[in-house]
């Protein structure tokens, strides 16, 4: 008897914990929610005055001649300054539009070819000729299914940060493979690298490194959470690694579309 009674008791208090589980677990998920939706509205409320700011300044920057040297230094600041804020808010907006599935995703067979040429070609005026770029892609297309604009700002995310972190001399490596189901994608760079410690936060929202942040690089801290919001939206996975001898490098894994599935999926 006393064994059914104890039996009992402790049957109750696992049906009470997971309840509580449970409770907390819908909690957490509304108030993600309710974060989300204010961020968005707050976002969204900062971009009109933030358009006029920018407006207005350009126009008043236009005036040739009527400016001291002194006034257009400090309209150019307040130029620059509102852009670094616009910047901020948009991707601020997206992000809380990714993570809340508000974007949707224009899905169909692209090859990963494709999709990097896109990025590099983004990305042609902040690259200077003291980096080298190396790119490997097979001659076979390694095709997924996927949002091309949205694969495409992933992409010039992760390679942006790769040519932000290298110093002159330095090389980027993008290199796209298949090992048959997945097609891994690797961006490798030989720069100032990320301390082991910091390596597994740095797809949280606004992390910068302790090391990035002494050499004043600008930077929200968004684009790799961005990014891995849209790894994620497409069923694959994102990680970062110290690459031997110094740096870093990303490796993005897809599901890959075989040329049967690609046909089938063609919209007509
Ligand atoms: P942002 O570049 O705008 O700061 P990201 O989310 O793209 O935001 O990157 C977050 C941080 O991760 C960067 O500030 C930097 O500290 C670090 N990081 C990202 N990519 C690299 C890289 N290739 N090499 C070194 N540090 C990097």
């Amino acid at each position: 008897a006393w064994d059914i009674t104890r039996q009992r008791e402790v049957q109750a208090a696992t049906a009470a914990a997971l309840a509580q589980e449970q409770a907390a677990t819908e909690h957490a998920r509304e108030l993600d929610r309710v974060k989300g939706d204010f961020v968005a509205m707050v976002s969204h409320d900062l971009r009109t005055p933030l358009t006029s700011i920018i407006g207005n300044t350009e126009l008043l920057l236009d005036e040739t001649g009527e400016l001291s040297t002194v006034q257009r230094q400090l309209l150019g600041a307040v130029d620059r300054n509102a852009r670094r804020l616009e910047n901020l808010v948009s991707d601020l907006l997206l992000l809380s539009g990714v993570e809340s599935g508000k974007l949707q995703l224009q899905l169909r067979p692209v090859t990963m070819g494709q999709v990097i040429d896109g990025a590099l070609e983004a990305l042609a005026s902040k690259r200077s000729a003291d980096i080298a770029v190396r790119l490997e892609v097979p001659a076979d297309p390694l095709r997924v299914l996927g949002d091309p604009a949205q694969l495409e700002r992933m992409v010039t995310n992760v390679v942006g940060n790769a040519l932000k972190f290298t110093p002159p001399g330095g090389t980027v490596t993008v290199r796209a493979t298949s090992d048959g189901d997945y097609v891994d994608l690797s961006v490798a760079d030989n720069g100032i690298g990320i301390p082991e410690a910091e390596l597994p936060h740095v797809f949280d929202r606004f992390f910068r490194s302790s090391r990035s942040r002494e050499q004043q690089a600008q930077g929200t801290g968004l684009g790799l959470a961005i990014s891995k919001s849209i790894v994620d939206q497409h069923g694959g996975t994102i990680r970062a690694a110290a690459t031997p001898g110094g740096g870093t490098t990303f490796v993005v894994v897809l599901p890959r579309l075989t040329a049967a599935e690609s046909t089938a999926k063609e919209p007509a």
